[in-house]
């Protein structure tokens, strides 16, 4: 299909894409921001016993019947539990038992009194000068986490504290799913790699930088990266090397109508399945997409902004699927725009901005070739095609990155 829409690339891109069915076990640490690839129950009670909350000291609440300031409720101290011990005896009425946080409750007892509100009288008795309910200051066994209780859902994102919860459990490594194989390779004679001296008509390759940085702030690190010539021959070979054991290449440049567009008969040469050619946007319009055997290619223009805008709006809902994540896909909402964009736009056009607080704000500078003002960026304005200005106050329909 050529000259599709963007929900048409996007639709067409899932049905080429398959949620992973591959897990790994990971260390707890190891797992964070990734997706839970199973629902867990709790093989235990959190607090494992019932637990003092404060400093002060245990005993049976029906002792303090009638207790006031004026004739307190006395007990004999009989021991003392600290937090990681363990009070052997039984309390029985009359008996108390000095407690810190976070130490079991000794049998025989049913409540809690702080510290702060008891004194001892010279004999070294307690004197209880208030009555005090059963189960006042106590920590019910289980009243976290109840054994049974499901704690984890097959596609939870890992957070920090389902990581605390899982550890609470006694986890120390957690089921997630696979993470995507992505291989992301721009082309371009013109392109060095940054450290590299610059000859004349050369200029520094960004787009690896980019693409693959937003790849590790999407938390999928460490694609296989490359950089290639305009040389068809030479891209197609590299495919052939991988797409055994990529789920998605990602190419920046190539894909537009010049001499050195290498993406089409590198398309055809590989027999791949052309999926779409050109979607109706601005900037990025040149992007393809084919499969390659099960691998997925995206195939976007090199110009940074138009590779990074294709890269959030064409591949993160790839992303999102592969990985059980829906939160990688960008969300849509609506803002007031505060500055004037008074560039006619014939397409659908994508609009580098800052959303705060229901605004958005254009930085100023926006062509395809230009990465700069995109700095700072976390939205983009979707402008509808045919629109012929935008004016302070209007209401704009918004992506959010
Ligand atoms: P292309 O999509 O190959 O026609 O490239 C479009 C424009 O983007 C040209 O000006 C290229 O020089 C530039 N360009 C292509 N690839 C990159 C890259 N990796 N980094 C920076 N600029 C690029
Ligand atoms: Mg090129």
């Amino acid at each position: 299909m050529v000259d599709v829409t963007l929900e048409q690339a996007v639709d067409l891109l899932l049905q080429k894409t398959e949620e992973t069915s591959q897990t790994e076990e990971l260390p707890l640490l190891a797992a964070v921001g990734r997706v839970c690839a199973e629902d867990i129950a709790a093989p235990m009670d959190n607090p494992p016993f019932a637990r003092s909350p404060l400093d002060g000291y245990a005993l049976q609440a029906s002792c303090t019947r009638g207790a006031g300031e004026r004739n307190p409720a006395v007990f004999k101290i009989i021991g003392e539990v600290c937090a990681g011990d363990f009070f052997a005896g039984k309390a029985a009425a009359g008996e108390a038992v000095r407690i810190m946080t976070g130490a079991p409750i000794p049998a025989g007892c049913d409540c809690v009194v702080r510290q702060e509100s008891v004194s001892l009288d010279t004999a070294g008795r307690l004197c209880v000068p208030c009555e005090l309910r059963v189960h006042e200051a106590y920590c019910f066994k289980g009243e976290d986490i109840a054994c049974g209780e499901k704690i984890l859902y097959k596609n939870e994102i890992l957070h920090a504290v389902q990581l605390g919860v899982l550890a609470s459990m006694g986890f120390k490594q957690v089921k997630v799913w696979r993470q995507p194989r992505v291989a992301i390779c721009s082309t371009g004679d013109e392109l060095v790699l940054p450290g590299a001296q610059l000859a004349p008509g050369k200029i520094y390759n960004s787009n690896l930088y980019t693409l693959a940085g937003r790849f590790r702030e999407l938390g999928c690190p460490a694609p296989m990266v490359g950089m290639l010539p305009d040389d068809a021959a030479l891209m197609m070979k590299n495919i052939r090397k991988i797409y055994n054991e990529v789920d998605l290449l990602i190419t920046t440049g190539g894909v537009s109508v010049g001499k050195k567009d290498i993406m089409h008969p590198v398309v055809k040469g590989l027999l791949a399945q052309r999926l779409f050619w050109r979607v109706k946007m601005k900037p990025g319009a040149p992007a393809m997409a084919y499969t390659c055997g099960k691998m997925l290619g995206i195939a976007l223009s090199g110009n940074p902004f138009a590779s990074l805008t294709t890269f959030e709006l064409l591949v993160r809902p790839v992303l999102a699927r592969m990985s059980h994540h829906p939160q990688l896909a960008c969300t849509r909402g609506r803002a007031v725009l505060v500055d004037d964009f008074l560039k006619e736009s014939r397409s659908r056009r994508f609009v580098r901005a800052v959303h705060e607080d229901g605004k958005i704000y254009l930085p100023g500078r926006n062509a395809s070739g230009m990465l700069l003002s995109a700095a700072g960026c976390n939205a983009l304005i979707d402008i509808p095609a045919g629109t012929q200005a935008l004016h302070s106050g209007d209401v704009v329909e918004v992506v959010y990155l």
